[in-house]
């Protein structure tokens, strides 16, 4: 088994996260199996309860664990499910030794980050041994903070105790451009370089994100101060997508200096089927303008998932796409609607928004403009069909109006006992049965689905049959029960779904349902 430690230093946001997975997936077209760990060094158990104005979009593994977003990079990338031990936080961590040691298992000894907390980390970092040949370890945060600490000198431990060759350090760091002395500048590259062996890591590679290219003669003076080899001095310029990021980091020799330096050969004819595939970004002519409705309009990494999931259906489909994000709140809602050839209503939490929702799920319905809701999305078009189409105006979904007297959408009765606000969701991976002569059964083409799911409420099954007679027909149910989507007949494409499909995307496997729609919007363009 080799690892490779993933470091950054000077800003945060420089895309370790893609570097990584990018390097993984070189490993992977040499005939290697890898997977990617994500090491983060806050203290919330549980990110599902954070704020996506701070963090972005919560990803669920399929077993249910919720997650930074760096995890669909990781599974888009490499075409891999993650589950709960590809994520860990020093929360995690930290719960993990206070449960030992009210267990006793440390013998009265006295707990301490070296070597309780340190130890903890360390057998997280090698959670998939004989599972995969390499483990890229991505350590969040930037080198200094002090959150970042144990788990800077758990990777110190753990690299002195493997052999040389079965563990390497990779460095990502900022190389700004100075505008009016025209110039990109090391100097933080060497601070944070020597941050990271002040702590006792010394990087094998340093892979230097840019706006301009680096010349020769800064690498070499990269590769002098911060004593790395030259070759090892990797340019990481801003790409027109990230899927090309592979490729370049392949011309530069990135993955066969890292083979090398792990003392392994290529095991297969490197292919390069990737690069083929995602070349396809530069033909495409037509545009499909899509809106997405949400809460986080200004922040579209609350969206990512979905984002890369419509984008990638647009690649498949030769199109470019405008993504629009529009607050539900915006006073100019419908007149936006009206630019757009496809509406798409995202999960949420919480009652802001809604009735803009709401009211665009009801101008997607009348004007025939494709509609694809997801999750929340999902139940608001439940609550619009019941108040415009059947006419119960007070309809409403119990998370918004937990006094509603028409619970059209509502908690399941053993959930309703639970406090404590991390534990109650339906989470991860469950199976729905899709029903014959559906769209959806058409777009999947098969009989049986398994998507993840992240929510509290469900469609109320009392209603199935009003609904039907209005229209509104459930096309996938859980254990033959409980509504999973939704669908309209009479309508181009109409289809809201409880779960989300858009962590099944990859670019080289588009989702049926989002294809469907891109291809639904394509077609509401011409007509
Ligand atoms: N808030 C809704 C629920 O908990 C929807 C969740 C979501 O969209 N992910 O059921």
């Amino acid at each position: 088994m080799k690892y490779i430690f993933m470091t950054g230093g000077v800003v945060s946001s420089l895309g370790k996260g893609i570097t990584g997975a990018s390097i993984g997936k070189l490993l992977q077209m040499h005939g290697y199996k890898v997977t990617m760990i994500k090491m983060d060094p806050y203290i919330n158990v549980d990110p599902g309860t954070m704020n996506p104005f701070q963090h972005g979009e919560v990803y669920v593994t399929a077993d249910g664990a919720e997650a930074d977003l760096d995890l669909g990079t990781y599974e888009r990338f490499l075409d891999m499910v993650t589950t709960k031990a590809n994520t860990n936080t020093a929360g995690h961590i930290y719960q993990t030794v206070i449960n030992n040691e009210r267990r006793g298992d440390y013998n009265g000894g006295t707990v301490q980050v070296i070597p309780h907390i340190t130890d903890e980390i360390k057998r997280r970092f090698s959670a998939f041994e004989k599972k995969v040949d390499i483990t890229i370890i991505e350590i969040g945060g930037t080198v200094g903070d002090i959150e970042g600490l144990p788990f800077i000198e758990a990777t110190r431990q753990f690299m002195l105790e493997q052999k040389r060759e079965d563990v390497m350090s990779i460095h990502l760091t900022l190389v700004p451009y100075i505008h009016g002395a025209n110039e990109l500048k090391t100097k933080p590259t060497q601070h944070s370089v020597n941050k990271l062996r002040e702590v006792g890591i010394v990087p094998d590679m340093i892979i230097c994100r840019t706006e301009h290219t680096i010349s020769d003669s800064m690498k070499a003076k990269i590769s002098l101060f911060c004593n790395v080899t030259k070759d090892a001095v990797v340019e990481a310029k801003s790409c027109s997508s990230i899927y090309h990021i592979p490729e370049s980091l392949h011309k530069q020799g990135v993955d066969a200096f890292v083979l090398k330096r792990l003392g392994l050969k290529s095991k297969k004819t490197f292919s390069k089927e990737w690069f083929k595939y995602v070349k396809r970004v530069n033909t495409l002519k037509d545009t499909v303008s899509i809106g997405i409705i949400g809460k986080y309009a200004d922040l579209k990494d609350a969206y990512k998932s979905i984002d890369e999931s419509l984008k990638i259906s647009a690649m498949d489909e030769k199109l470019n796409i405008d993504i629009q994000y529009i607050s539900s709140e915006d006073k100019n809602l419908i007149k936006k609607l009206k630019q757009l050839h496809g509406i798409l209503i995202p999960g949420g939490f919480g009652i802001r928004g809604i009735e803009g929702k709401i009211a665009a799920i009801k101008f997607a319905r009348e004007n025939k403009v494709p509609f694809f809701g997801i999750c929340l999305g999902m139940q608001c078009a439940i609550i619009e069909a019941a108040r415009n189409l059947l006419g119960l105006k007070d309809a409403n979904s119990t998370e918004i109006y937990p006094k509603t007297k028409i619970p059209v959408v509502e908690m399941l009765e053993e959930q309703k006992s639970i406090k404590n606000l991390g534990a109650t969701m339906r989470l991860g991976n469950y199976e729905a049965n899709l029903v014959k002569g559906s769209l959806v059964h058409k777009l999947y083409k098969t009989d049986k689905i398994v998507e993840r799911h992240r929510h509290r409420y469900e469609m109320n099954p009392k209603y199935i049959e009003d609904f039907k007679k209005v229209g509104i027909e459930v096309s996938g149910f859980h254990k033959n029960i409980l509504p999973e989507i939704i669908e309209i007949k009479n309508h181009p494409f109409f289809i809201a779904v409880q779960f989300h499909p858009e962590f099944g995307a990859r670019p080289t496997k588009q989702h049926p349902i989002f294809r469907g729609f891109v291809q639904a919007s394509k077609k509401f363009k011409k007509s």
